[in-house]
């Protein structure tokens, strides 16, 4: 049997994220992946950092999101620094981008409801947008700037929290699938693996991301379902974009200021089970919103195309914290919103575990909202 303080199931963003704060913790620390670590939806993620809710059922989110982008630039030089490795951690803004409808009464709406949520939140007129990023598409109505969102290259920051976690001592196992838990009384001791082998440790993680549900102890606690993202990366000769832009149908991400450029664009909405691929409907969907915002992008090489499955929620807001079984905690269902959550996500459930208490709120987010016997919910914190 091996035999850690923290087992961890799920080597994605949120896996990694938590296996190395807890590691600074002097915690021993392992990572089961029933695969290569950082390759289902963390290595497919646009990597946009934005705390601003997408529709109402994610306000409840934005004090957390705000909380995360503010970690950020520690969390970011804390896993250069060990791993010797860049992150493409950008901060140039979004440009949010209307087209349709009333966009002069929607900007006004966007505006006050940034602005109520404590997110900045500028107009500009539309020749301002225009001189900021010339590749925007002429009939855009109304535009404005986000200037505190941000952007990460989600493949080069996972690659760099794998190496940073291991030179900070964590035990990194992948092609290890998790089947089962183990448990001692109503205590959850360890997990079993499809191989055969067993773990035990003081507190079990689970960040299998939109599998957890998969595992039938945790499925009451975290309910996740895979949602389907198509992406693709386009080489772009034009001037370089610089900020990230948006619209309702889409956005374009820049992964670096060179030319020629690499520009991620995404993505679709979709609910198609455990099945990731890439569809022409997808596609055309994506280059729609990407040739309204920037229409030089037409001519633009498609580099590569790619689909991920993001761990969505009955409620669209994650499952974070400690369950009816002592010694099962779940860090699980970030939806959309992952890498911007990660290091919350990590500082949060690393407090937990440490210190039996979290410096946020985190309630509305706990597991027990989906299990039975709500009760225990304030027994729990
Ligand atoms: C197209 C797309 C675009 C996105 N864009 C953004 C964005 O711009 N900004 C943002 O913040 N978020 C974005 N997201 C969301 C973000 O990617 C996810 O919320 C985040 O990656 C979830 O991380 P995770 O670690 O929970 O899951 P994952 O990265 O999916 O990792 C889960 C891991 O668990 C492992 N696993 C599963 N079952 C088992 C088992 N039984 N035993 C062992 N291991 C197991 C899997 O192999 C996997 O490696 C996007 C997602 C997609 C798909």
């Amino acid at each position: 049997m091996n035999t850690y303080d923290v087992v961890i199931v799920g080597g994605g963003i949120i896996g990694g994220s938590i296996a190395f704060e807890l590691s600074r913790r002097n915690l021993r620390v392992a990572v089961l992946d029933r695969q290569e670590l950082m390759h289902e939806a963390s290595w497919a993620a646009a990597g946009m950092l934005s705390p601003a809710p997408d529709c109402p059922a994610a306000i409840p989110l934005v004090p957390l999101g705000r909380a995360s982008l503010a970690l950020y630039p520690q969390f970011v030089a804390s896993i250069e620094e060990s791993s010797n490795m860049r992150t493409g951690y950008r901060t140039d803004g979004t440009l949010e981008v209307l087209f349709h409808g009333d966009a002069g009464r929607e900007l006004s709406t966007l505006v006050a409801l940034h602005h109520g949520l404590g997110l900045a939140c500028e107009p500009l007129r539309l020749e301002e947008a225009g001189e900021m990023e010339p590749a925007l598409g002429r009939d855009a109505r109304a535009a404005a700037l986000l200037p505190d969102e941000a952007s990460v290259d989600s493949r080069d920051l996972g690659a760099a929290l794998l190496a940073a976690s291991k030179t900070a001592g964590v035990t990194l196992c992948p092609g290890v699938e998790v089947i089962s838990l183990v448990k001692d009384g109503k205590r959850c001791a360890g997990v079993k693996t499809a191989d055969g082998g067993a773990f035990s440790a003081g507190q079990i993680v689970m960040a299998a991301g939109c599998w957890t549900s998969r595992l039938p102890e945790a499925a009451p606690y975290a309910p996740t379902r895979p949602v389907r993202g198509q992406m693709a990366a386009l080489r772009h000769t034009g001037k370089p974009i610089r900020r990230v832009l948006r619209s309702e149908r889409g956005y374009i991400v820049p992964r670096d200021h060179a030319s020629p450029q690499k520009l991620v664009v995404g993505s679709t909405l979709e609910n198609t089970g455990y099945a990731k691929c890439v569809t022409s409907g997808g596609l055309e969907q994506i280059f729609r919103a990407v040739n309204e915002l920037a229409p030089e992008l037409a001519s633009a090489e498609i580099l590569e195309t790619w689909s991920g499955l993001r761990p969505g929620t009955p409620d669209q807001l994650p499952i974070l914290g400690p369950t009816g079984m002592e010694g099962l905690v779940m860090a699980t269902g970030h939806y959309r919103n992952g890498i911007l959550l990660a290091p919350i996500t990590a500082k949060l459930i690393t407090e937990w575990i440490t210190e039996r208490r979290t410096s946020l709120n985190w309630e509305d987010f706990s597991p027990l909202r989906f299990a039975s016997g709500n009760a225990e919910r304030s027994a729990t914190g």
